[in-house]
């Protein structure tokens, strides 16, 4: 239950003067429904009002505040004309403009003779220092109430309907409302890095003095950054202790299964799948959980090191599950797995959703009997009526779209079981933190040798004809070719339209070598089409990216990527890790349609340069920010409000350390900073977090 301190920051938008439901309906889809959502919409700007002058001297274009008397009234003709007020100083004259005023809003606000000041932004229109005009000014008051003009305003990002002024004071009166709260950071290290409380760093930052107090980098954004990261890292210790503190066991063996695989290898591992291998043999053998993130790029050999991991358990006497997340996936992992445990005379069974009566019910026959000692499937391994004899390790593949609840869930089917993850997709080291800390992460960062660089290139869309030429004299030399799509993720009609637009291009140049697969074929056009080309006649596949996860073309040499510009890069990386897989030198072109911006440009650029996921993976988090990069929009991943990682990376990395120290020293949040800590996890929504302590 939340603490009711925190009532007031978890008030709805609605309470706070000046918002009604109609622009509480508009604030929620801005930034959320509370006033904590409010407080952490941050400002990316300032408006200073603070250039007090006389009209003559007023810059053209900058935001002034000035004290006139209105001269003159001119009222619209017609209904399209402006509204008109003449005003003066001793220096000059200044006409103040309103396109559509409400009634007699001119009339009431500038009363002729009466002294105001106005603020807004003045410009000047004519020759030389020509005539000064304000056009709607941001504030008219009288005199006396000067302090009704902030004298510095935040800029908001806003949403049509709603105007800064109305965020700004509805900001102001959060600010009010929302009570001082216990500190829950280090003394310590709030002294040295002169950082103020939770309530004055807003304040910092919602009524800044100067630009400056916005900055990513100053103290006040760094203490909220701060604590959101603190409250994300603190979250996951806390979920992870939890699940540890769940009974496990030791598990080990000699290696005699392994050496009869190894032997049967034509290679030897790599020293990076010797050193994860190791990482995990350690996490197994001690007497606690293993719950432990794997990361490799494509073709860093995480088969072999997922395979070693289950041989363990099944030397220890026990059973090991494989959970890939298609069918197809389950598919070819079993028969990879299988045709190398059989060196070791390890039995392996599959699972799907597409086993049905006798056949499954033998299956899990096998299963509960113990005879199965690896068992490969889907998620439908762990349906309710699957029963494992003895399973103590389960290896879930590419799953990193599975949430920490889901992890949860998922350990508590396998028993007492150890866990691994195992992931292709290159995620930043930062970023890796913040999703997977509940985790402990082994990277195989070193693929295994002989493999061929990929050369390539980046051309504008313009010279398609060139392209064109250069896929005839690939395909002359026996290549075959992948030729990629535009992805317009808002609509899939057009998305076709251009993959079957280029398809008919292709087909007038090079005949009936041209296949088309599309997400929209019915499976088995589908089928026909991708076996033609990886078997068959056809040296060219245009697709949109449904080619992006299982096929596996040796003889495909080239990769033509259509509005690359379009694409994440880490999704141009897995497209590109389609090609290079034979002893063929392969190319890749990333076509793109101008104009490019510059950040476009830098990250077609890091394709170019570096073959290396993570690398390219960090590039386009410093170039593009987080949630981009992982499309946390559409994989239901946590977006930080405050904390930018590109700014904020060394943050994290404290952040995880303290939350670590904060678990062991005072586990169930008891001491003082504890139970001010409990309410920092309340403010940024880890409320199950909390429910893991003992004592609420
Ligand atoms: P991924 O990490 O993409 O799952 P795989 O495990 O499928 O990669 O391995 C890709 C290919 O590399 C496989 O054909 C595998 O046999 C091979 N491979 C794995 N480890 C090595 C190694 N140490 N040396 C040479 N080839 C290896
Ligand atoms: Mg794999």
């Amino acid at each position: 239950m939340r603490p009711e301190i925190l009532f007031p920051y978890f008030a709805s938008l609605e309470t706070l003067p000046g918002i009604g439901r109609k622009t509480a309906v508009l604030c929620e889809k801005l930034c959320g429904p509370a006033v904590i959502d409010l407080l952490c919409h941050m400002p990316n700007g300032v408006i200073d009002r603070r250039l007090k002058t006389k009209i003559a001297d007023a810059p053209d274009g900058a935001v002034v505040t000035l004290e006139v008397k209105a001269v003159e009234h001119f009222p619209p003709h017609t209904r399209k004309s402006p509204y008109k007020v003449m005003c003066e100083d001793d220096s000059g004259e200044v006409s103040v403009v309103f396109f559509h005023a409400f009634g007699d809003y001119p009339a009431k606000a500038l009363p002729v003779g009466e002294p105001r000041l106005i603020s807004g932004k003045a410009e000047r229109f004519g020759a030389q220092n020509g005539r000064l005009q304000m056009l709607h000014p941001d504030y008219i008051v009288p005199v006396t109430e000067s302090e009704k003009i902030p004298a510095i305003e935040c800029v908001y990002p806003l949403t049509a309907g709603i105007s800064g002024k109305t965020l700004n004071k509805a900001v102001r009166t959060a600010l009010e409302k929302a009570p001082a709260l216990p500190e829950w950071q280090d003394a310590e290290m709030m002294r040295r890095e002169n950082r103020e409380s939770f309530s004055a760093s807003m304040k910092t930052l919602h009524m800044p003095e100067n630009e400056s107090d916005l900055a990513k980098s100053g103290t006040a954004r760094a203490r909220l950054a701060y604590d959101e990261l603190l409250a994300n890292q603190l979250a996951l210790c806390l979920v992870r202790r939890n699940m540890r503190r769940l009974p496990g066991r030791s598990v080990k063996a000699a290696g005699n299964l392994r050496n009869a695989v190894l032997k049967s290898l034509p290679f030897s591992l790599t020293s990076a799948q010797r050193r994860v291998i190791s990482e995990i043999d350690e996490d197994m053998a001690a007497p606690s959980r293993m719950l432990r993130l794997v990361q490799g790029d494509v073709g860093s050999g995480k088969t072999i090191v997922a395979l070693f991991a289950m041989l363990t358990a099944v030397e220890a006497g026990h059973q090991a599950a494989l959970m890939a997340p298609t069918d197809i996936l389950a598919n070819q992992h079993f028969e990879k797995i299988s045709a190398l445990a059989a060196a070791a005379g390890v039995s392996c069974v599959l699972l799907t959703g597409r086993n049905k009566g006798k056949k499954r019910d033998e299956i899990l026959e096998n299963i509960r009997s113990g005879q199965a000692q690896i068992v490969i499937g889907t998620h439908a391994l762990f349906q309710d009526d699957v029963f494992f004899k003895d399973l103590a390790l389960t290896v879930v593949d590419e799953q990193h779209k599975f949430g920490v609840h889901q992890r949860l869930a998922l350990s508590a089917k396998s028993g007492a079981g150890d866990m691994l993850v195992m992931t292709a997709t290159p995620i930043p080291r930062t970023l890796a933190l913040t999703y997977y800390g509940d985790m402990e992460v082994s990277r195989i960062d070193e693929l295994p040798p002989g493999r061929k660089p990929i050369a390539t290139r980046v051309l504008p869309a313009s010279r398609l004809d060139e392209v064109a030429d250069a896929l005839a004299r690939a395909l002359a030399e026996g290549n075959k070719a992948y030729w990629v799509c535009p992805l317009v993720e808002e609509s899939e009609k057009i998305d076709l339209a251009a993959a079957e637009e280029r398809y008919e291009y292709l087909k007038a140049r090079f005949g009936n070598r041209v296949v088309l697969a599309h997400g929209k074929m019915k499976a088995a056009e589908k089928d026909e089409a991708m076996n033609r080309f990886a078997s068959g006649g056809a040296d060219i596949l245009v697709a949109t990216t449904v080619i992006e996860v299982g096929v596996d073309v040796p003889a495909a040499t080239v990769m033509i990527i259509e509005h690359a510009e379009r694409f994440g890069l880490a999704q141009l990386h897995q497209l590109r890790g389609r090609i290079g897989r034979g002893t063929k030198e392969s190319s890749c072109l990333l076509l793109y349609a101008d104009p490019l911006s510059e950040t476009a440009k830098a990250r077609l650029k890091v394709m170019r340069e570096t073959q290396d996921g993570f690398l390219i993976a960090e590039e386009d988090l410093t170039l593009r920010g987080a949630g981009e990069v992982l499309g946390t929009r559409q994989s239901g991943l946590e977006e930080f409000k405050i904390a930018d990682l590109s700014v904020h990376g060394d943050l994290l990395k404290t952040a995880r350390n303290d939350a670590k120290y904060i678990v062991n020293v005072d586990p169930e949040l008891q001491t003082q900073r504890g139970r001010a800590l409990r309410l920092l996890l309340y403010l940024f929504r880890k409320d199950e977090a909390v429910q893991t302590l003992r004592s609420g």
